[in-house]
């Protein structure tokens, strides 16, 4: 049985049974039996099926965000915005997806026809995070489906309940069981499900088990993506609208205590505004209201995952032996049950320092003075991550030709923490391969059929 705990209280929430190893390997069996007939069906039936899952999700909003917030420490707000906004994300993919991956005839001429279809991957293994389940789940099994796959759908441990609720949304919509299977566990339940004959693997997490994934089923050739880490950075000119930026940024530093996978993790200041942003920022960041993740009121919750308060205060120790200056924060707060950090602002930061180099996960941010667009370009690109990049300034052609420079896979001017259904997803070097969302993110989920047909 796995134990599953409420972050912010430490109290015990549930016991749900683990997929042993028979188990992931029979659910496996069922569901490459169950796939053909999944992919015969229409479209139009598919999308109908996905359309009732939408309207049984947007029903139960508000149980569904309570159980969010109970297993992983969301603050109920933040946790009613992600499942509603799963909405629009299912809308897009259900609108275009007969364009994205319906057949086209490209070409006739002198009797041959050149035809472009796209047939499913067959049965592909979703494992998932906790700190979006809903989107990062949703980016990956919604279009999945949709395309005529199974899934295997192993939700992360930090957010199993989340996970099964979505299970019993989706079957009782109408995907068989054996087509969207979930199967509980940790890390040894995502290993199992790498051994079986699987067609793909879609991956959202941490880099060091991306790298144990892709090594596992690099050699079979399947189709493999890996959403991972980063180390988000944002640039603030010298002609921002100062105010607007630090409220901006320390939003999106700080959402979800800055678990998110595009957390703004470092920002570099220009010189001439550098006091005044770094005054109006932590301004901001005192505001914010931590506490009972329940409470309407609650802007920080609690930390996920209690090794993280490990990473956080390695973090601190470093910057703070190495010259940084706290202005903000810096420890975990003891004071109560369960797992919190204090939102946590440091100025005087520089390269050497973890905090600059390697990814968070949590409410803390550095903030480093740079001389001009050339050093804060340098600074943003020294990373081995690519997730995000943000810039603020007034003038778009400045922002442009800094962010057409930067070595990241979604680029920001005047905003940040931001994600489109329209746009692709995806990361740069260490921050992953493939990616989700826009039309490419429906296409991801097959496999091109080029057919040249010639009248005899
Ligand atoms: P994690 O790597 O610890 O776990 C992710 C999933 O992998 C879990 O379901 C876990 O059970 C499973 N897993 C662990 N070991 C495995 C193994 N050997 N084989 C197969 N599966 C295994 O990451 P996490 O703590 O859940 O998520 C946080 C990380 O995810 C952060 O680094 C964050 O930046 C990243 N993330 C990225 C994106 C993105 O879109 N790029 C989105 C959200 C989160």
């Amino acid at each position: 049985m796995m134990k599953i705990h409420n972050p912010a209280t430490g109290t015990l929430l549930a016991e749900v049974p683990q997929a042993s190893p028979e188990i992931v390997a029979e659910r496996a069996a069922a569901a490459r039996a169950a796939q053909p007939a999944w992919a015969a069906r229409s479209m139009r039936e598919r999308m109908e099926i996905l359309q009732r899952f939408r309207v049984a999700l947007a029903a139960e909003v508000e149980s569904l965000a309570a159980t969010l917030t109970a297993e992983v420490g969301k603050p109920i707000r933040q946790a009613r915005n992600e499942v509603n906004g799963l909405l629009p994300r299912i809308d897009f993919f259900i609108t275009q997806a007969e364009g994205a991956i319906g057949a086209q005839e490209l070409h006739d001429e002198g009797g041959t026809r050149e035809v472009l279809s796209f047939d499913p991957l067959g049965v592909v293994v979703n494992i998932s995070a906790w700190n979006y389940p809903y989107f990062v789940g949703g980016n990956v099994f919604v279009p999945a489906l949709l395309a005529g796959n199974a899934v295997l759908y192993k939700p992360s441990e930090f957010a199993t309940l989340t996970g099964l609720h979505i299970a019993r949304l989706l079957h009782e919509s109408g995907v068989p069981l054996d087509v969207f299977v979930p199967l509980v566990g940790g890390g040894a339940v995502g290993s199992a499900l790498l051994g079986q004959q699987i067609d793909g693997v879609f991956f959202t997490g941490s880099h060091a088990t991306g790298q144990r994934i892709a090594a596992a089923v690099g050699p079979r050739f399947i189709k493999l993506q890996l959403e991972l880490g980063g180390k988000d950075p944002t640039y603030v000119a010298e002609d921002a609208d100062v105010k607007a930026a630090a409220e901006s940024l320390a939003d999106g530093a700080m959402y979800n205590a800055g678990q998110s996978c595009c957390s703004v993790e470092r920002i570099y200041v220009h010189e001439r505004i550098h006091d005044a942003f770094v005054a109006a920022f932590v301004e901001t960041v005192k505001g914010f209201k931590l506490g009972d993740p329940t409470s309407e009121e609650t802007y920080i919750g609690a930390i996920t995952r209690a090794p993280q308060l490990d990473v956080l205060d390695a973090q601190v120790a470093d910057a703070k032996a190495k010259g940084a200056q706290l202005l903000a924060g810096g420890q975990r707060l003891t004071d109560r049950p369960g797992n919190w950090y204090a939102p946590t602002v440091f100025s005087h930061v520089d390269h050497t320092m973890d905090l600059m180099r390697e990814e968070s996960f949590g409410p803390i941010i550095g903030l480093q003075k740079v001389s001009g667009d050339a050093e804060a370009l340098t600074l943003m690109n020294d990373t081995r991550y690519g997730l995000t990049a943000g810039v603020f300034t007034k003038n778009e052609a400045r922002a442009q030709a800094i962010l057409g420079q930067v070595n990241a896979g979604t680029v920001y001017w005047n905003c940040c923490d931001r994600v489109s259904p329209r746009l692709p997803w995806s990361g740069h070097g260490d921050s992953g391969v493939g990616l989700t969302l826009s039309t490419l993110g429906i296409q991801t989920f097959t496999r091109p059929r080029a057919w040249h047909l010639r009248q005899p």
